[in-house]
């Protein structure tokens, strides 16, 4: 049998916000056998691969020097060659200063299929994101993108300093932190005036954006006092008048803030999206892998109920029927739901749904949901009296979850950890447990909110110390705990 065809796609991921990679790149992203990334991709982009998806990190490590260039371009090749769809996720734009034209002709070469998908390169993103369009009617008519390193032993950069001095209206260094006196220098004696405004965007477009101001005459010496570092943008030319104070990006109410916002399936919250919408960074942790029951045996038929302990096994259920072939107007069971967002998804199938206190008592019932703790089965059992438990999916978390948390909090993006529930607090807990984050570890560095009391109380019980908690468990009272009020006085 002929071998699948594989595929390399070489994406720019954008300069850092994860929402600036292009619908493309995610849709490749999205279906990834391999994803081979750099230093400076966002971790929570690899949030969007499949779980079973295998990653590989191309960049510098304590214990192995950097993946070297030729290495990669081999391993792109077989893994291509291997059938797998493989994904390139490099930061910015592949072609700038991305190599991409290395990687292209390696798979070329070898004859393996690829495409370029591009990004948005940081020399634009960051600016936009600091308020500086990069060219302007007024300040500037021409744009230039240079390296601020070179392969030179000195890594100084060479270019046409003149051309650049006298012809290029805004020029966007990249790289170039250590080498400002150089660069600065050069474009000072060939002419460009020293008052010329400077803006240097250190990880433009991310939380941790920071942006120093300066002028030719200025800027590496602010630098150093400043201790900028990289990644970072050095933008010269008369468009940064065009950045007044804070930028859109940076007054955003909740700019800066980078939140753990714990989950205990993988349905989307519209929390998150508002806080996302506010301008913070929000992790959603575990990720959880779905795995729907195959089982044969169940007949709905017999029962006078069926109880929906969740969304999940709502959708559970249909999958269900569909793959058993059984035409739902055989089943006469009332539906009934815990919360209502079963209610609703339900009645998307055109299905209604009563709650359990509509109930008539002595029904045979059958719940469906996932594994219950013998805790919770008895304190069900309460409230319906005798029943039948399907195990109707399961739960496995995504290895690649707990690799993102590790990174974010090493990099000490987590700052406020959320509690929207008592499971919640169980679950990231226990998805912890054989790390060394431990909730003492995790309360002595980070401010952890609890939705309600009980939460509250389950989180003070496994150990985080000085949790908050909210007076009304709502995202309005959240967004105002976090330090801003979505209500106007
Ligand atoms: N292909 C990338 C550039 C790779 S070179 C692109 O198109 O953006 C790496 C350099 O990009 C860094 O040294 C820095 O100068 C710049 N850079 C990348 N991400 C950045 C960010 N978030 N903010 C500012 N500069 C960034």
């Amino acid at each position: 049998m002929r071998q699948k065809q594989g595929i390399v796609y070489l994406v720019g991921a954008g300069p850092g916000d994860i929402r600036l990679l292009t619908i493309k790149g995610f849709e490749v992203l999205q279906k990834a056998d391999v994803v081979l990334y750099d230093r400076l991709i966002h971790p929570l982009l690899l949030e969007w691969t499949k779980p079973d998806a295998e990653i590989i990190y191309c960049g510098k490590l304590p214990d192995r020097h950097l993946l070297r260039q030729e290495a990669i371009n081999d391993l792109l090749v077989k893994k291509g060659q291997e059938g797998k769809i493989v994904v390139r996720l490099k930061g910015g734009d592949p072609s700038v200063f991305g190599r991409v034209a290395e990687e292209a002709d390696a798979l070329q070469a070898a004859s393996v299929p690829f495409e370029i998908v591009p990004g948005i390169t940081a020399g634009i993103g960051a600016s936009t994101y600091a308020g500086i369009s990069v060219t302007h009617r007024d300040y500037g008519g021409s744009f230039a993108v240079v390296t601020g390193h070179n392969k030179t032993a000195s890594g100084e950069p060479t270019v046409d300093w003149q051309a650049l001095s006298k012809g290029v209206d805004t020029i966007a260094f990249y790289m170039g932190v250590k080498n400002l006196p150089y660069i600065s220098e050069n474009l000072l004696l060939n002419g460009k005036d020293p008052d010329t405004p400077v803006s240097i965007i250190q990880w433009g477009t991310l939380g941790k954006q920071k942006v120093l101001k300066a002028t030719l005459k200025t800027v590496a010496k602010k630098a150093k006092e400043e201790k900028v570092e990289n990644p970072a943008i050095t933008l010269v030319g008369d468009v940064n008048h065009l950045r007044q104070g804070k930028s859109w990006f940076e007054r955003q109410p909740l700019f800066g803030q980078h939140i753990l916002f714990a989950r205990t399936d993988d349905e989307p919250s519209s929390t998150v999206e508002s806080l996302r919408d506010l301008g913070a960074e929000v992790f959603e942790y575990p990720r959880f892998q779905i795995r729907f029951s195959e089982d044969k045996q169940i007949d709905y038929r017999l029962y006078d109920c069926l109880y929906f302990l969740s969304p999940k096994s709502v959708q559970a259920f249909f999958k269900h029927i569909t793959d058993i072939g059984l035409d739902i107007r055989f089943i006469q069971a009332d539906f009934v739901v815990r919360s209502k967002k079963s209610a609703k998804l339900l009645s998307s199938y055109a299905c209604s749904s009563i709650t359990i206190d509509e109930m008539e008592p002595g029904k045979k019932v059958l719940v469906l949901g996932e594994e219950m703790s013998e805790q919770e089965k008895s304190s069900l059992k309460k409230k319906l009296g005798d029943f039948d438990y399907f195990v109707s999916y399961q739960k496995a978390l995504v290895s690649q979850s707990a690799a993102t948390f590790e990174r974010l909090w090493d990099e000490g993006r987590i700052e406020t950890i959320v509690f929207p529930n008592e499971k919640s607090v169980v679950q990231i807990t226990d998805a912890l447990a054989k790390t060394k984050y431990t909730p003492t570890l995790i309360s002595k560095h980070v401010e952890v909110i609890c939705y309600g009391p009980i939460s509250y109380q389950k989180a003070i019980e496994l150990g985080y110390v000085g949790a908050k908690v909210l007076e009304h468990p709502n995202k309005e009272e959240l967004i105002q705990k976090l330090g801003y009020s979505l209500v106007k006085r």
